[in-house]
Protein backbone atom coordinates (compact mmCIF):
# COMPACT_ATOMS: atom_id res chain seq x y z
CA UNK A 1 0.00 0.00 0.00
CA UNK A 2 1.79 3.27 -1.32
CA UNK A 3 0.85 6.89 -0.58
CA UNK A 4 2.43 9.89 -1.91
CA UNK A 5 4.26 12.17 1.02
CA UNK A 6 2.13 15.36 -0.33
CA UNK A 7 -0.97 13.93 1.24
CA UNK A 8 0.38 14.11 5.08
CA UNK A 9 0.44 17.62 4.51
CA UNK A 10 -3.25 17.21 2.96
CA UNK A 11 -4.94 14.25 5.13
CA UNK A 12 -8.56 15.89 4.81
CA UNK A 13 -8.64 14.45 1.45
CA UNK A 14 -10.58 11.46 0.17
CA UNK A 15 -7.02 9.46 -0.84
CA UNK A 16 -5.01 10.11 2.61
CA UNK A 17 -8.81 8.97 4.41
CA UNK A 18 -9.15 5.81 1.30
CA UNK A 19 -5.45 4.95 3.02
CA UNK A 20 -6.38 5.34 6.99
CA UNK A 21 -8.92 3.15 5.77
CA UNK A 22 -7.22 0.74 4.10
CA UNK A 23 -4.73 -0.06 6.57
CA UNK A 24 -7.08 -1.62 8.27
CA UNK A 25 -6.33 0.06 11.65
CA UNK A 26 -8.68 0.87 14.27
CA UNK A 27 -8.81 3.86 16.49
CA UNK A 28 -8.97 1.50 19.38
CA UNK A 29 -5.75 -0.32 17.95
CA UNK A 30 -3.90 2.82 18.72
CA UNK A 31 -4.64 3.06 22.37
CA UNK A 32 -1.62 0.45 22.73
CA UNK A 33 2.17 0.38 21.66
CA UNK A 34 4.45 2.76 20.18
CA UNK A 35 2.99 4.09 17.05
CA UNK A 36 -0.35 4.35 18.95
CA UNK A 37 1.28 6.82 21.34
CA UNK A 38 3.22 8.68 18.68
CA UNK A 39 -0.10 9.15 16.58
CA UNK A 40 -2.22 10.49 19.62
CA UNK A 41 1.09 12.66 20.87
CA UNK A 42 0.70 14.23 17.33
CA UNK A 43 -3.13 14.48 17.39
CA UNK A 44 -3.18 16.22 20.53
CA UNK A 45 -0.50 18.67 19.59
CA UNK A 46 -2.31 19.18 16.21
CA UNK A 47 -4.91 20.48 18.28
CA UNK A 48 -3.32 22.04 21.21
CA UNK A 49 -0.94 23.78 18.33
CA UNK A 50 -4.49 25.10 16.41
CA UNK A 51 -5.30 26.35 20.08
CA UNK A 52 -1.97 28.14 20.01
CA UNK A 53 -1.87 29.77 16.62
CA UNK A 54 -0.97 27.29 13.82
CA UNK A 55 0.00 23.71 13.20
CA UNK A 56 3.35 23.01 12.80
CA UNK A 57 4.97 21.21 9.93
CA UNK A 58 5.81 17.57 11.50
CA UNK A 59 8.75 16.91 9.36
CA UNK A 60 10.42 20.43 9.45
CA UNK A 61 13.20 18.51 11.20
CA UNK A 62 13.56 15.71 8.86
CA UNK A 63 15.28 15.48 5.39
CA UNK A 64 13.57 12.63 4.39
CA UNK A 65 10.48 11.25 6.24
CA UNK A 66 9.55 7.75 6.03
CA UNK A 67 6.43 6.24 5.56
CA UNK A 68 5.98 5.26 9.22
CA UNK A 69 6.09 9.15 9.70
CA UNK A 70 3.90 9.70 7.39
CA UNK A 71 1.66 7.35 8.39
CA UNK A 72 1.70 8.99 12.03
CA UNK A 73 0.57 12.43 10.43
CA UNK A 74 -2.37 10.62 8.27
CA UNK A 75 -3.73 8.86 11.71
CA UNK A 76 -3.29 11.90 14.14
CA UNK A 77 -5.63 13.58 11.74
CA UNK A 78 -8.83 11.62 12.51
CA UNK A 79 -7.40 11.53 15.89
CA UNK A 80 -7.30 15.52 16.13
CA UNK A 81 -11.01 15.21 15.21
CA UNK A 82 -11.99 13.25 17.68
CA UNK A 83 -9.99 15.07 20.29
CA UNK A 84 -11.98 18.71 19.02
CA UNK A 85 -15.62 16.48 18.93
CA UNK A 86 -14.96 15.66 22.76
CA UNK A 87 -14.68 18.84 23.88
CA UNK A 88 -17.35 20.22 21.25
CA UNK A 89 -16.91 23.81 21.29
CA UNK A 90 -18.25 25.52 18.21
CA UNK A 91 -15.36 28.10 18.86
CA UNK A 92 -13.17 25.46 18.79
CA UNK A 93 -13.93 23.04 15.64
CA UNK A 94 -13.87 26.70 13.99
CA UNK A 95 -10.41 27.56 15.26
CA UNK A 96 -9.07 24.04 14.42
CA UNK A 97 -10.75 23.84 10.92
CA UNK A 98 -8.64 27.38 10.55
CA UNK A 99 -5.78 26.36 11.19
CA UNK A 100 -5.57 23.21 9.31
CA UNK A 101 -6.92 25.29 6.39
CA UNK A 102 -4.33 27.83 7.04
CA UNK A 103 -1.39 24.68 7.11
CA UNK A 104 -2.36 23.33 4.09
CA UNK A 105 -2.17 26.65 2.79
CA UNK A 106 1.76 26.91 3.37
CA UNK A 107 2.21 23.80 1.11
CA UNK A 108 -0.26 25.00 -1.71
CA UNK A 109 1.15 27.68 -2.20
CA UNK A 110 4.37 25.54 -3.74
CA UNK A 111 2.18 22.66 -5.20
CA UNK A 112 1.95 22.43 -8.98
CA UNK A 113 -1.57 23.71 -10.56
CA UNK A 114 -2.34 20.71 -12.20
CA UNK A 115 -2.51 19.40 -8.24
CA UNK A 116 -4.32 21.92 -6.78
CA UNK A 117 -6.36 21.43 -9.84
CA UNK A 118 -6.88 18.05 -8.65
CA UNK A 119 -7.86 19.10 -5.16
CA UNK A 120 -10.03 21.88 -6.26
CA UNK A 121 -12.23 18.70 -7.66
CA UNK A 122 -12.24 17.40 -4.06
CA UNK A 123 -14.56 20.31 -3.25
CA UNK A 124 -16.41 20.12 -6.11
CA UNK A 125 -15.16 22.96 -7.17
CA UNK A 126 -16.02 23.78 -11.28
CA UNK A 127 -12.30 25.18 -12.38
CA UNK A 128 -10.87 24.78 -15.89
CA UNK A 129 -6.79 25.25 -15.26
CA UNK A 130 -5.42 27.90 -17.87
CA UNK A 131 -1.38 27.34 -18.35
CA UNK A 132 -0.66 28.70 -14.91
CA UNK A 133 -3.88 30.49 -13.61
CA UNK A 134 -7.14 28.95 -13.33
CA UNK A 135 -10.78 29.82 -14.46
CA UNK A 136 -13.06 29.07 -11.43
CA UNK A 137 -17.24 28.62 -11.55
CA UNK A 138 -18.91 31.98 -10.79
CA UNK A 139 -21.27 30.09 -8.46
CA UNK A 140 -18.44 28.62 -6.72
CA UNK A 141 -16.08 31.77 -6.46
CA UNK A 142 -18.54 33.07 -4.60
CA UNK A 143 -18.79 30.19 -2.51
CA UNK A 144 -15.83 31.12 -0.98
CA UNK A 145 -14.76 34.85 -2.12
CA UNK A 146 -17.64 36.67 -0.46
CA UNK A 147 -16.26 36.08 3.24
CA UNK A 148 -13.33 37.83 2.28
CA UNK A 149 -13.07 41.14 3.16
CA UNK A 150 -10.89 43.12 0.44
CA UNK A 151 -13.12 44.41 -2.67
CA UNK A 152 -10.46 43.40 -4.19
CA UNK A 153 -12.70 39.83 -4.26
CA UNK A 154 -15.92 40.82 -5.00
CA UNK A 155 -17.38 39.78 -7.93
CA UNK A 156 -18.19 43.25 -9.52
CA UNK A 157 -14.10 44.22 -8.86
CA UNK A 158 -13.15 40.72 -11.45
CA UNK A 159 -13.96 39.48 -15.33
CA UNK A 160 -16.08 37.50 -15.58
CA UNK A 161 -15.53 35.14 -19.08
CA UNK A 162 -18.59 32.78 -20.06
CA UNK A 163 -19.42 32.38 -16.47
CA UNK A 164 -16.16 31.47 -15.15
CA UNK A 165 -13.94 33.89 -13.19
CA UNK A 166 -9.98 34.22 -13.99
CA UNK A 167 -7.92 33.66 -10.48
CA UNK A 168 -3.98 33.33 -10.23
CA UNK A 169 -2.35 30.71 -8.69
CA UNK A 170 -2.44 32.60 -5.25
CA UNK A 171 -6.60 33.60 -5.45
CA UNK A 172 -6.71 30.27 -6.23
CA UNK A 173 -5.39 28.39 -3.59
CA UNK A 174 -6.45 30.97 -1.16
CA UNK A 175 -10.24 30.08 -2.51
CA UNK A 176 -8.75 26.46 -1.99
CA UNK A 177 -7.90 27.51 2.18
CA UNK A 178 -11.62 28.96 2.62
CA UNK A 179 -13.11 25.32 0.60
CA UNK A 180 -11.03 23.18 3.68
CA UNK A 181 -11.58 25.06 6.46
CA UNK A 182 -15.22 24.85 5.39
CA UNK A 183 -15.67 21.62 5.09
CA UNK A 184 -13.37 20.42 8.33
CA UNK A 185 -15.79 22.92 9.72
CA UNK A 186 -19.27 21.34 8.26
CA UNK A 187 -17.60 18.11 9.36
CA UNK A 188 -17.39 18.48 13.13
CA UNK A 189 -18.63 17.19 15.93
CA UNK A 190 -18.48 13.84 15.56
CA UNK A 191 -20.62 11.69 16.74
CA UNK A 192 -18.72 9.31 19.61
CA UNK A 193 -19.41 6.87 21.82
CA UNK A 194 -19.32 7.25 25.65
CA UNK A 195 -16.58 4.54 25.89
CA UNK A 196 -14.63 6.23 22.86
CA UNK A 197 -14.61 9.59 24.80
CA UNK A 198 -13.67 8.03 28.44
CA UNK A 199 -10.73 6.25 26.45
CA UNK A 200 -9.27 9.77 25.72
CA UNK A 201 -10.53 11.37 28.86
CA UNK A 202 -6.80 12.47 29.98
CA UNK A 203 -6.05 13.73 26.53
CA UNK A 204 -9.56 15.88 26.42
CA UNK A 205 -8.32 17.37 30.12
CA UNK A 206 -5.28 18.33 28.72
CA UNK A 207 -6.41 20.22 25.43
CA UNK A 208 -9.17 21.49 27.77
CA UNK A 209 -7.15 23.49 29.97
CA UNK A 210 -5.02 24.71 26.87
CA UNK A 211 -8.60 26.13 25.59
CA UNK A 212 -9.69 27.36 28.78
CA UNK A 213 -6.00 29.51 28.94
CA UNK A 214 -6.82 30.68 25.36
CA UNK A 215 -10.45 31.79 26.41
CA UNK A 216 -9.49 33.40 29.72
CA UNK A 217 -6.56 35.47 27.45
CA UNK A 218 -9.35 36.64 25.28
CA UNK A 219 -11.88 37.25 27.81
CA UNK A 220 -12.84 41.62 27.00
CA UNK A 221 -14.02 41.89 30.48
CA UNK A 222 -11.00 41.41 32.28
CA UNK A 223 -8.41 43.74 30.15
CA UNK A 224 -9.44 46.61 31.92
CA UNK A 225 -8.24 49.79 31.21
CA UNK A 226 -6.91 50.41 27.72
CA UNK A 227 -3.51 50.94 27.69
CA UNK A 228 -2.03 51.61 24.49
CA UNK A 229 1.92 51.41 26.01
CA UNK A 230 1.39 47.58 26.06
CA UNK A 231 0.08 47.03 22.08
CA UNK A 232 2.12 44.40 20.18
CA UNK A 233 4.20 46.32 17.50
CA UNK A 234 1.59 45.57 14.79
CA UNK A 235 -1.36 46.94 16.04
CA UNK A 236 0.82 50.41 17.45
CA UNK A 237 2.26 50.31 13.36
CA UNK A 238 -1.64 50.51 12.22
CA UNK A 239 -2.50 53.27 14.87
CA UNK A 240 0.57 54.91 13.68
CA UNK A 241 -0.80 54.57 9.71
CA UNK A 242 -4.23 55.58 10.57
CA UNK A 243 -2.46 58.76 12.47
CA UNK A 244 -0.26 59.46 9.85
CA UNK A 245 -3.59 60.02 7.44
CA UNK A 246 -3.04 56.80 5.60
CA UNK A 247 -5.64 54.34 4.63
CA UNK A 248 -5.48 50.63 5.76
CA UNK A 249 -6.46 47.60 4.19
CA UNK A 250 -9.22 45.91 4.26
CA UNK A 251 -7.19 42.87 6.40
CA UNK A 252 -5.22 45.88 8.39
CA UNK A 253 -8.61 47.56 9.66
CA UNK A 254 -10.18 44.28 10.33
CA UNK A 255 -7.61 43.15 12.89
CA UNK A 256 -7.49 46.87 14.20
CA UNK A 257 -10.50 47.38 14.79
CA UNK A 258 -11.44 43.67 16.46
CA UNK A 259 -8.15 44.45 18.55
CA UNK A 260 -9.47 47.11 20.08
CA UNK A 261 -12.52 45.91 20.12
CA UNK A 262 -11.94 42.27 21.68
CA UNK A 263 -9.75 44.21 24.80
CA UNK A 264 -13.22 46.61 25.65
CA UNK A 265 -12.83 49.36 23.72
CA UNK A 266 -16.31 50.61 22.80
CA UNK A 267 -17.57 51.14 18.81
CA UNK A 268 -17.90 55.56 19.11
CA UNK A 269 -14.22 55.35 20.57
CA UNK A 270 -12.64 52.87 17.52
CA UNK A 271 -14.69 55.26 15.19
CA UNK A 272 -12.79 58.17 16.29
CA UNK A 273 -9.30 56.55 15.98
CA UNK A 274 -10.46 56.44 11.89
CA UNK A 275 -11.80 59.97 11.78
CA UNK A 276 -8.47 61.42 10.44
CA UNK A 277 -8.45 58.40 7.31
CA UNK A 278 -8.64 60.50 4.07
CA UNK A 279 -11.69 58.03 3.16
CA UNK A 280 -13.49 58.64 6.21
CA UNK A 281 -17.15 57.58 6.07
CA UNK A 282 -18.98 58.06 9.33
CA UNK A 283 -22.36 56.16 7.95
CA UNK A 284 -19.84 53.35 6.50
CA UNK A 285 -17.36 52.87 9.54
CA UNK A 286 -20.09 52.93 12.26
CA UNK A 287 -21.38 50.24 10.86
CA UNK A 288 -18.19 48.30 9.70
CA UNK A 289 -17.32 48.79 13.45
CA UNK A 290 -20.69 47.73 14.91
CA UNK A 291 -20.63 44.46 12.67
CA UNK A 292 -17.48 43.49 13.38
CA UNK A 293 -18.38 44.39 17.62
CA UNK A 294 -21.45 42.22 17.25
CA UNK A 295 -24.13 43.95 15.82
CA UNK A 296 -25.58 41.17 14.12
CA UNK A 297 -25.30 38.59 16.51
CA UNK A 298 -21.97 37.84 16.37
CA UNK A 299 -18.69 39.38 17.53
CA UNK A 300 -15.42 38.93 16.00
CA UNK A 301 -12.37 37.83 17.20
CA UNK A 302 -9.04 39.52 15.88
CA UNK A 303 -7.09 37.46 13.55
CA UNK A 304 -3.79 35.04 14.83
CA UNK A 305 -0.13 35.77 14.16
CA UNK A 306 -0.64 33.47 11.20
CA UNK A 307 -3.67 34.76 9.95
CA UNK A 308 -1.47 38.43 10.09
CA UNK A 309 1.64 37.03 8.67
CA UNK A 310 -0.20 36.05 5.79
CA UNK A 311 -2.07 39.20 5.43
CA UNK A 312 1.38 40.91 5.70
CA UNK A 313 -0.20 42.82 8.59
CA UNK A 314 2.57 41.35 11.11
CA UNK A 315 5.07 43.95 11.63
CA UNK A 316 8.13 45.24 13.70
CA UNK A 317 8.04 41.94 15.93
CA UNK A 318 9.49 42.24 19.44
CA UNK A 319 10.84 39.56 21.90
CA UNK A 320 7.88 38.81 23.07
CA UNK A 321 6.58 38.03 20.12
CA UNK A 322 8.01 34.55 20.36
CA UNK A 323 6.18 33.59 22.84
CA UNK A 324 2.78 34.21 21.69
CA UNK A 325 0.78 33.38 18.94
CA UNK A 326 -1.86 35.63 19.03
CA UNK A 327 -1.72 39.47 18.86
CA UNK A 328 -4.44 39.42 21.89
CA UNK A 329 -1.42 37.36 24.37
CA UNK A 330 0.62 39.56 23.41
CA UNK A 331 -0.83 42.50 25.01
CA UNK A 332 -2.14 40.23 28.17
CA UNK A 333 1.27 38.64 28.79
CA UNK A 334 2.55 42.34 28.32
CA UNK A 335 0.25 44.01 31.00
CA UNK A 336 0.47 41.15 33.31
CA UNK A 337 4.86 42.09 32.79
CA UNK A 338 4.22 45.33 33.27
CA UNK A 339 1.96 45.26 36.35
CA UNK A 340 -1.43 45.96 36.63
CA UNK A 341 -0.66 48.97 38.19
CA UNK A 342 0.90 50.30 35.65
CA UNK A 343 -2.21 50.39 33.37
CA UNK A 344 -3.31 53.87 32.06
CA UNK A 345 -6.29 55.24 29.43
CA UNK A 346 -5.14 55.38 25.55
CA UNK A 347 -3.41 58.70 25.53
CA UNK A 348 -4.73 61.25 22.24
CA UNK A 349 -3.93 59.35 18.86
CA UNK A 350 -1.25 62.31 18.44
CA UNK A 351 1.03 60.60 21.17
CA UNK A 352 0.80 57.43 19.62
CA UNK A 353 4.23 56.53 18.05
S1 LIG B 1 4.03 38.23 15.97
FE1 LIG B 1 1.85 38.61 16.32
S2 LIG B 1 1.81 40.18 17.92
FE2 LIG B 1 3.88 40.16 17.12
S3 LIG B 1 3.88 41.76 15.53
FE3 LIG B 1 3.42 39.82 14.50
S4 LIG B 1 1.19 39.69 14.49
FE4 LIG B 1 1.73 41.25 15.97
Amino acid sequence: MDIDLKYAYYPFTSCASDYVKRSGKSIESLLDGIFGRDVINRAKERVIQSIRGDIKNAFEDKDIPDIVDIEKELFSYPVARIFVSCIGDHYLIKRYALAEAEAAHVHMKAEEPEFLEKLAREFNIQCVLDRHDFQVHFADYLRFAYRMHDPEWKLVNRRLENGYVPVNKKDFVRLLQEAISDRIQSSLPLDLSHALKSSFSSHIVDISRHFDELKAEFRSDDFGEVNSECFPPCIKHMLALVQAGQNLAHSARFALTSFLANIGMGAEDIIDIYRVSPDFDEGQTSYQVKHILGSSGKAYTAPTCATMATYGNCFGKEQMCDWISHPLSFYRKKLDYDGKGARQSLPPMSSLK
